[in-house]
């Protein structure tokens, strides 16, 4: 009989799921859908692996149900819905694991302590996340659930690479570059191993460009260093934040124009960025169409920066086999990954634009001697297959075997 894996990604006041059957180790969509408007309205809509709606349901009174009951009655329908198939576990995707987790791993009640602890660090992520963990254990406490982490994938950076020049002390209390969108790299550094194991046992960047935004440095399926530092908002610009941005600047806001944390925090979270450059939109899609000169500004200002990250990555690792588009962005837009690679052409990359257009997976030239290739990236497979292997090894070792209650 095939397992069933429930994926949960959540947000403030929505939460985003997938389903996966694995059968004879294949592992398909089965479901996916949306719980939105938690503590007002809520919505749950969810559809088939083909994306036809199979079923819709709404609250008219608000609040309505809450987050544990709504997400018992997700478990409930999902078990409805696949029949005599058995729900085996819950993976969640959370943004912060700290400098203790390097893996994905089965929530304890002393792991959710721990998490706790990272809250300050992700203010605007981690509570909702964790939340969801534990909502999901109160409505069906014998599920197991693994937590999985955007900074995961970074943990082994050097203490250079993971050091801010800043007193000792703030290091120590977690001031220091995590990385994020480590799911995603996890994926594509996989999905490169079997498609190009040549270039993946080499010296790669990893451009994931989509509403959010980062680059990776990865050695032979090792991340060596990111452009995301202790926050989601460090390195390059993205639809709405700014990426790295002088700390003078943040000073000067405060103070000489008087601006209060919290409208800093909205100018640079969701005010900047390729919307606030153009002043147009935040959607790539718009500024390629626009024929005014400020989406221009915002897409070359995009592309400078890109570029100029690769090449201090390429500088950390000493050399670059491979450049690897995915996300909205990398995955879809022929243009911006051609002005990217026309700007690498020094580092021995030769784009080819018939592959580039077709939407081929490699777009570099036979010849050319780095590879460039265009890899769909899949956050949540990434976590069905963690939380498939952490119940694997769990199953092996009983003393892990401890739910939280
Ligand atoms: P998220 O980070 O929200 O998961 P995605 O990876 O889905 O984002 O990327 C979303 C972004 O991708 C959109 O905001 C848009 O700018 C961009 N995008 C999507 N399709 C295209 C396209 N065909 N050309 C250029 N940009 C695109």
């Amino acid at each position: 009989m095939a397992e069933v894996v429930l994926v949960l990604n959540a947000g403030s006041s929505s939460i985003k799921f997938e389903v996966f059957r694995s059968r004879s180790s294949a592992l398909e969509v089965a479901l996916r859908g949306q719980i939105s408007g938690i503590g007002t309205r809520p919505r749950f809509v969810a559809k088939d692996a083909a994306g036809t709606v199979v079923e819709e349901r709404s609250w008219s009174a608000s609040p309505g149900p809450d987050e544990e009951a709504l997400l018992g009655e997700l478990i409930a329908w999902i078990e409805d819905h696949l029949g005599g198939e058995r729900l085996v576990a819950a993976g969640h995707r959370v943004v912060h694991g700290g400098s203790r987790y390097a893996d994905p791993v089965l929530v304890t009640g002393p792991v959710l302590d721990a998490l706790e602890t990272l809250v300050p660090l992700a203010p605007l992520h981690q509570p909702h996340n964790l939340s969801a963990i534990r909502a999901l254990a109160a409505a069906h406490p014998a599920l197991p659930q693994v937590a999985c982490f955007d900074t995961a994938f970074h943990r082994g950076h050097a203490d250079a690479v993971s050091r801010f020049a800043l007193p000792r002390a703030l290091h120590d209390e977690g001031i220091r570059r995590y990385g994020f969108h480590g799911l995603s790299y996890a994926y594509v550094s996989r999905e490169l191993a079997r498609l190009a194991p040549d270039v993946a046992a080499g010296k790669v960047v990893i451009a994931h460009l989509g509403s959010g935004a980062s680059l990776c440095a990865v050695e032979d399926g090792v991340s060596v260093d990111s452009t995301m530092g202790f926050t989601a908002i460090d390195g390059l610009p993205m639809g709405t934040r700014c990426g790295s941005l002088d700390a003078g600047v943040v000073l000067h806001l405060l103070e000489a124009k008087g601006m209060s944390a919290a409208e800093v925090q909205r100018l640079l979270y969701t005010q900047s960025g390729l919307l606030g450059v153009s002043g147009i939109s935040n959607d790539m899609r718009d500024l390629l169409a626009s024929d005014r000169p400020e989406a221009a500004q915002a897409i070359d200002l995009f592309v400078h920066r890109i570029v100029r990250e690769i090449g201090a990555l390429a500088a950390t690792m000493g050399g670059l086999d491979g450049l690897v588009f995915t996300a909205g962005i990398g995955e879809r837009s022929p243009d911006i990954r051609e002005a990217v690679c026309r700007r690498l052409g020094w580092l021995g990359l030769d784009l080819c634009p018939d592959a580039n257009r077709r939407g081929s997976l490699r777009v570099s030239t036979p010849g050319s001697r780095v590879a460039a290739w265009v890899i769909p990236t899949d956050e949540e497979r990434m976590i069905a297959l963690h939380t498939l292997d952490v119940l694997a090894s769990a199953a092996m070792d009983p003393s892990r075997k401890e739910l939280v209650q």
